[in-house]
C-alpha cells in the first residue's frame, strides 16, 4: 500500500515539473523575462523535482517489496529468516510455510526471489493477521500425552501469531478448518484402515490430508511428539535448554503439503545431563527423550525404565539373606563360596531368579524391561559345573564368562515370555561378560546391552583402532563387540560416554564424532542410547548445554543436520558475532586432534600431549576476540565461560615460578564461583581441583608441551 502511495506521488511530481516548465517557457516567449521573487522559482522548480525523486524511490521500493497477498487481501513484504534460522521446511525436507517475521535475525527477502523458489504452493492457511477458523481436534478420550499434545500446541501457535485456538474433542461437527490431533473417530475417517501399531509407542506421522492436519503417533508418546516436530520443524520453534527457546513470531501460517512419518532408531534415548536430568519446561519431552535417566512423569509417557538398575545379581538372591543358608548359590572364588555374584549354573538358583522376576513383573506394571546381571566389580564363579559352561561357551578352550550369564539369563526369558510377552530382559556385557558367547544365543525377548569404557574419545569409533584403555584389549574391540553381539541380536543397547568425567571443563574435541557414532550404532542393530555426560548439580563442562542439545537432537534422528544444528545453538546462546569464531575454535579442535592423532579417553589429563601450545594459544585467541565481540552481557558471560576451559588446562600446569601463581588460580575459583559451578571432576569437591593446581599435580617437565608463559 505504502509503495502505491509513492508511485503516486511520483506521477503527481512528473506532471508538476512538465507545468512548471511550461509556465516559465510561456514567460520567456512572452517576452517578459521572470519577475518572480526566488521563492516563485524554488517552487515552480524544486518542489517537482523533490517530488519526482520520492516517486522514484517510491518505484524502487515496489520493485523490492512484492504486492497483494492473495490469501488474504493485505499487501505482505515478505520477511523469511536468514539461513541460520530457516526451518528445515524451507531447506527441502519439510514444506512449509510462508514466513512474516522471526524474533531473531529477520531479513528481508524479494518476493520474486520466493516465487522462483521450488516451494510448493501453500494448501491452507492456519493463522492469518490475528484471526483462524482452524480448531485443535483431540480425540473424545485423549490420554495423558493427547491432552498435553493439545495444550502445547494451542500455547505455541497462541505464541506465535497471537490467536488462541480452540481444543474441542471429536466428537464435536466436523469442519474443514481443523488440526486433528491423536488417533480417533477423526482419523477414522480421513485415513480409513490405517494401523498405527506400526508407530510403536513414540513414532507418528505429520500429514495434510484437504485442508486438514494430522498430528497422531503412538498412543504413549506419539502424538506428543508429533506436535514437537511439528513446531520445530514448520514453524521454527526451538528449545536449546530447559531455559531458553526461541518461539518465531508469524502473522501468516501458511501450510504447504506434508506427508512425513517417523519411526524412531533408538525405542530408548537417554542422555544423562543437567537439562534432561533435571528437566524443567518439558525440555525431555520436547526433545523426544524417554530413557531410565529422563525426568519425565507418567503423565508425559513414562520412560522406558529397567528394573532394578543395571547391575542385579544382589537384587535377585540377596547375600545377606541367603548366603549363610545357601552358599552354594553364591559364587566359588580362590576355592570358596563367597557372599557376592551368583553361582549361575546352579538350578536353585535359575528357579530362584525366575520367581524373583516374576515378582518384580506383577509389583512394577508399567516397567517393561527387567536386568538379570553380574554386580558391578570383579569375580565370577569357578566352580566345576559353571567353569565347563565358561570353556564350552569361550573361543579355542579360553574361557567366557557370559556363558554363564546368557544361559541363567534365558532360562529366565523363556520361562517369562508366554506369560508376559511384552517384558524384555535386559543383560549387561560388561567387564568379564563383555564377549558374545559361541554357542548360545540370546532369547529373543533379552536385550543386551554394552558399555564402551574403553575407545578413544577424539576420533569416531570406526575410524580409530586405538584403545585407550589399553591393558586388556585390542584395537577396535569396542566396534567388533558392537557387531558381534549385533549379528546375534536385535535388541543392542549402548552405555556411552560424552564427558572427560575428570576434567569436565577441559577443552573436549568430540563434536565431530558425535554424530558418526551414533550413525555407526543405528547401522548395528543397537536400539538404546544411553549418553552420559556431565550431570550432577553445580558441574558444567565447555559448551555444556550445546552438547547435550545436540546429543538429544541425535538420538531421535542420527542422520539429522547436525552441523546446521551446531551453527543455530552458536548464534542464538553467545550471539551471532561470535558465533563464527566458536565454530572456528570447535573445527580447530578437531582438525588438531584428527590431523595429530591424537587419541584421548574419558579421563585425559590436562598434562596430555594434545594440548600443545599452539592449540591453546588458538583457543584463547578465539575466545577473546569472541568475547570482544559479545552483543550482550549474558553472551559475554556465557563466552567467558569457554575461555576458561583453555585457563584450566594453563593453571593445571604453571610452574611453580610463574608470576603471581597463587593469586591466579584464587582468581580462577572466584569465576567458579561466580559461575554456580562447585564441580569439576565427578563427584570429586571442587578444593580437590584447587588442590591439584596448588601442588601442581600436572607440571610435566616434557618439554612437547611444556608451558610457556
Ligand atoms: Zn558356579
Ligand atoms: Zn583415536
Amino acid at each position: 500500500m505504502l509503495a502505491i502511495t509513492w508511485l503516486g506521488i511520483g506521477s503527481a511530481g512528473a506532471w508538476f515539473v512538465i507545468a512548471a516548465v511550461w509556465l516559465i517557457v510561456m514567460e520567456y516567449v512572452r517576452g517578459r523575462p521572470s519577475t518572480s521573487s526566488r521563492a516563485s522559482v524554488i517552487l515552480k522548480c524544486v518542489v517537482p523535482l523533490v517530488t519526482i525523486a520520492l516517486g522514484l524511490i517510491g518505484v524502487w521500493i515496489l520493485g523490492q517489496s512484492g504486492t497483494t497477498n492473495g490469501q488474504t487481501g493485505v499487501a505482505t513484504v515478505f520477511i523469511a529468516e536468514t539461513h541460520r534460522y530457516r526451518p528445515a521446511s524451507l531447506n527441502g525436507n519439510h514444506p512449509a510455510l510462508s514466513v512474516k517475521a522471526g524474533r531473531h535475525m529477520i531479513e528481508t527477502t524479494s518476493r520474486n526471489e520466493l516465487w522462483e523458489s521450488n516451494i510448493p504452493k501453500p494448501l491452507f492457511c492456519i493463522a492469518a493477521n490475528g484471526k483462524t477458523d482452524y480448531r485443535i481436534v483431540v480425540p473424545s478420550e485423549p490420554t495423558s500425552t493427547e491432552r498435553i499434545a493439545a495444550a502445547e500446541l494451542a500455547k505455541y501457535l497462541e505464541l506465535i501469531s497471537g490467536i488462541e485456538f480452540e481444543v474441542v474433542d471429536d466428537a464435536s461437527p466436523q469442519t474443514d478448518a481443523e488440526i486433528v490431533l491423536g488417533f480417533g473417530s477423526r482419523t477414522d475417517t480421513l485415513l480409513p484402515g490405517y494401523d498405527y501399531s506400526e508407530l510403536g509407542h513414540d513414532g507418528f506421522i505429520i500429514k495434510t490430508i484437504g485442508t486438514k492436519l494430522i498430528l497422531a503417533g503412538g498412543k504413549k508418546r506419539g502424538t506428543m511428539y508429533a506436535v514437537y516436530s511439528f513446531l520445530e520443524d514448520y514453524l521454527g520453534c526451538r528449545w536449546w535448554t530447559p531455559q531458553e527457546e526461541l518461539v518465531p513470531a508469524r502473522q501468516v501460517i501458511e501450510i504447504l503439503p506434508i506427508d512425513r512419518k517417523d519411526i524412531p532408531t533408538f525405542i530408548s534415548r537417554d542422555t544423562l545431563c543437567i537439562s534432561n536430568r533435571e528437566g524443567g519446561n518439558n525440555w525431555p519431552i520436547k526433545h523426544k527423550l524417554n530413557g531410565t535417566g529422563t525426568a519425565v512423569t507418567d503423565d508425559q509417557g513414562g520412560k522406558v525404565r529397567i528394573y532394578p538398575g543395571g547391575h542385579s545379581f544382589s537384587a535377585l538372591i540377596d547375600p545377606k539373606e541367603h548366603f549363610d543358608q545357601h552358599p552354594e548359590w553364591f559364587a566359588m572364588i580362590d576355592g570358596q563360596r563367597q557372599p557376592y555374584q551368583l553361582c549361575t549354573s546352579n538350578e536353585e538358583v535359575i528357579r530362584k531368579c525366575i520367581e524373583t522376576v516374576k515378582r518384580w513383573i506383577v509389583e512394577n506394571p508399567d516397567i517393561d524391561i527387567f536386568s538379570v546381571s553380574q554386580d558391578d566389580g570383579p569375580g565370577f564363579c569357578h566352580c566345576p559345573d559353571c567353569m565347563a559352561i565358561y570353556v564350552e561357551e569361550g573361543m579355542l578352550y579360553r574361557p567366557n564368562p557370559m556363558g554363564g550369564q546368557l544361559r541363567l539369563a534365558n532360562r529366565i526369558a523363556e520361562a517369562i515370555e508366554e506369560e508376559y510377552p511384552n517384558k524384555l530382559i535386559h543383560m549387561l556385557a560388561y567387564f568379564f561378560t563383555v564377549n558374545p558367547p559361541t554357542k548360545t544365543k540370546p532369547h529373543k525377548n533379552i536385550l543386551v546391552r554394552l558399555c564402551d569404557y574403553e575407545s578413544c574419545m577424539s576420533h569416531p569409533l570406526v575410524d580409530c583402532a586405538y584403545p585407550v584403555a589399553a591393558e586388556n584389549t585390542f584395537p577396535r574391540r569396542f566396534v567388533s563387540l558392537v557387531r558381534r553381539w549385533g549379528e546375534l541380536s536385535d535388541r543392542v543397547f549402548v552405555w556411552d560416554y560424552l564427558t572427560n568425567f575428570h576434567n569436565y571443563l577441559q577443552p573436549l574435541p568430540n563434536f565431530h564424532v558425535m554424530q558418526k557414532d551414533v550413525q555407526f550404532f543405528a547401522e548395528n542393530h543397537v536400539v538404546g542410547i544411553y549418553m552420559q555426560s556431565v550431570y550432577g548439580a553445580g558441574a558444567k563442562g565447555g559448551f555444556q548445554d550445546m552438547r547435550n542439545y545436540l546429543s538429544a537432537k541425535l538420538m531421535w534422528d542420527p542422520y539429522y543436520d547436525f552441523e546446521r544444528s551446531m551453527d543455530e545453538f552458536l548464534a542464538f546462546y553467545y550471539g551471532t558475532s561470535a558465533a563464527p569464531l566458536l565454530k572456528q575454535w570447535i573445527k580447530f579442535m578437531e582438525m588438531h586432534v584428527t590431523e595429530n592423532n591424537f587419541h584421548y579417553g574419558m579421563y585425559f589429563t590436562p598434562n596430555g600431549r594434545m594440548f600443545t601450545k599452539e592449540f591453546l594459544d588458538t583457543g584463547e585467541s578465539l575466545i577473546s576476540q569472541a568475547e570482544r565481540l559479545a552483543e550482550n552481557e549474558t553472551f559475554r558471560q556465557r563466552i567467558h565461560y569457554e575461555l576458561l576451559a583453555i585457563t584450566y588446562v594453563r593453571l593445571q600446569r604453571m610452574p611453580f615460578d610463574a608470576p603471581n601463581r597463587q593469586e591466579r588460580i584464587d582468581a580462577f575459583f572466584k569465576e567458579m564461583e561466580s559461575y554456580g559451578v562447585n564441580c569439576l571432576n565427578e563427584g570429586v569437591p571442587l578444593e580437590t581441583v584447587r588442590n591439584s593446581m596448588e601442588t601442581g599435580q600436572f607440571i610435566d617437565d616434557d618439554p612437547f608441551w611444556k608451558y610457556d608463559p
